[in-house]
């Protein structure tokens, strides 16, 4: 880093806060996806205006600047790709307002989804989406993401909990989207165009949610399998019979296995699927809807059905679910992690698919899904260091693209493009879609600073 630059950036932000050890940039050089490269400097911000200060003076120079949260993104949308500065959000950590009466929040973007959420619940409020990395990733980096959760299925995204945001442009101007309204329709719905825009269109600061009331009761479903079109089929007929479960979760024999040979809680080992159902609502509602339920997964051939009785029972069948991605990353150097969607009714070929790709390539692919949803994530142990391997990895992963996007369905469900899915953009996106994702990019961005390399380069 150019030092007069250096010099300028420690004195917008403090020199605690200013970091260019090369101990320092490793951390935040990779994220959760195998990519990484080393930034120049990294800086920390405690205030919307620091970073427009940054902002300018980045700009004006030309420098690549990656706004980063937790960095737990899947696909490289926080790699440094041209080196350059990271401005880590993680020291904005202020609820700015929590109203009970108007069910909103404003929040800066470096708290936690999982702080929110704590603060909300002691309203008797929360906030829908719950990304399984909820305890660290950031609500900027949900934005940043549009992530989503296991709540999905009956709440949504981010997406459609924001009302609004305060962003700092590639210039240093800064912008508010939306407002505090439940409704509002004043004007191009700005904040949805910056939701999933992975920091390539400016930087998120403060972000306002919805938040809901607690609903009174819930509960939940665990059902076995024999075979696994059983429990693919079973969640094309919840989601057809008209309930609306709020989490609809599928795991396959592998990742069964895989978490029963790490945690030992007695799941059944020669099962090829296992649904996880939650539901919500009036007490009455939620136990009508639990039977109903439990006689499709019995029609199906559920070998086995258990309904939670106790809050206690409930969070039993949570652990295997909840412990899958950890356990698996464990197995090998590296677990890739996708996100493809497809139409629900798809999910039965969706699997079997993604199945029959593992045993083409000899490799070992659990199935882990969002099933309510149709987003599948495929989880490929592997290790990169393994170059037959890592090539059998990558046409694997090609193929399962290919395959969702032939199913109708899409690229990315949760996780963005990044780097990561770059290179099958044109899968989805028509010549003329893709100039204008570009156009829009230069008209907000013009020196192309802001984490540049990704998606629109
Ligand atoms: C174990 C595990 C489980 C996960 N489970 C889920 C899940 O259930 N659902 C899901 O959707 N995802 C999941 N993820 C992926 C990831 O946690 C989410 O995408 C999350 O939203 C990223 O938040 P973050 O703070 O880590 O953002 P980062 O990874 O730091 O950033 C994500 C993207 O947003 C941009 N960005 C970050 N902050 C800002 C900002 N303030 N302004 C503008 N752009 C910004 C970055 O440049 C990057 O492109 C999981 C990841 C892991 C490791």
């Amino acid at each position: 880093m150019d030092g007069k630059i250096a010099q300028r950036l420690r004195a917008i932000v403090g020199e605690d806060n200013y970091l260019d050890s090369v101990e320092d940039l490793i951390n935040y050089s990779y994220d959760a996806s195998v990519d990484e490269a080393l930034p120049e400097a990294v800086v920390l911000p405690e205030t919307t205006e620091e970073i427009a200060e940054i902002m300018k003076l980045a700009n004006s120079a030309g420098i690549p600047v990656t706004p980063r949260g937790a960095g737990t993104n899947l696909s490289g949308g926080t790699i440094p790709h041209k080196g350059g500065i990271v401005i880590a959000l993680t020291r904005m950590k202020k609820i700015l307002e929590l109203s009970k009466e108007n069910r909103y929040a404003i929040v800066e973007a470096g708290l936690t989804n999982l702080e929110l959420q704590n603060e909300a619940h002691k309203l008797g409020l929360f906030y829908p989406p719950d990304p399984a990395s909820w305890a660290v990733s950031t609500m900027g980096g949900n934005v940043g993401e549009n992530a989503g959760g296991p709540r999905g299925v009956k709440y949504g995204v981010t997406r459609d909990w924001i009302l609004g945001l305060k962003i700092v442009l590639a210039d240093g101007r800064i912008i508010n989207t939306g407002g505090i309204t439940a409704k509002n329709v004043t004007g191009v719905d700005m904040t949805s165009l910056f939701c999933g825009s992975e920091g390539l269109l400016g930087i998120v600061s403060e972000i306002t949610v919805k938040l809901l009331p607690i609903p009174p009761f819930r509960q939940s479903i665990q059902a076995f399998f024999p075979r696994i079109d059983g429990a693919s089929g079973t969640v094309t007929r919840i989601i057809g019979s008209g309930i609306v479960p709020v989490a609809l979760e599928l795991m396959d024999s592998v990742v069964i296995n895989m978490v029963e040979d790490s945690k030992k809680i007695g799941l059944p080992r020669n099962v090829q699927g296992v649904l996880l159902i939650m539901v919500d609502g009036p007490e009455s509602e939620c136990r009508r809807q639990s039977s109903m339920i439990e006689e499709i997964c019995i029609d199906q051939g559920a070998s086995h059905v258990d309904v939670a009785g106790t809050a206690d029972e409930e969070e039993a069948l949570w652990v295997a679910r909840r412990a899958a991605f950890g356990v698996m990353s464990q197995k090998l150097p590296n677990c890739i992690l996708e996100d493809v969607t497809v139409p629900v009714s798809r999910l039965p070929e969706m699997i079997k698919g993604i199945i029959k790709i593992g045993e083409t390539y000899d490799l070992t692919i659990g199935v882990l899904a969002h099933a309510g949803d149709g987003n599948t994530h495929p989880m490929i142990v592997t290790d990169k260091r393994d170059t037959d391997e890592w090539e059998r990895v990558e046409k694997a992963v090609s193929d399962i693209f290919h395959l969702a996007v032939d199913l109708g369905g899409t690229l990315s469900g949760e996780h963005g493009i990044g780097l990561s899915k770059k290179p099958f953009m044109h899968l989805i996106y028509n010549e003329h879609e893709f100039q204008l994702l570009r156009e829009l990019k230069q008209i907000l961005d013009p020196k192309g600073i802001l984490n540049p390399g990704k998606i629109t380069d």
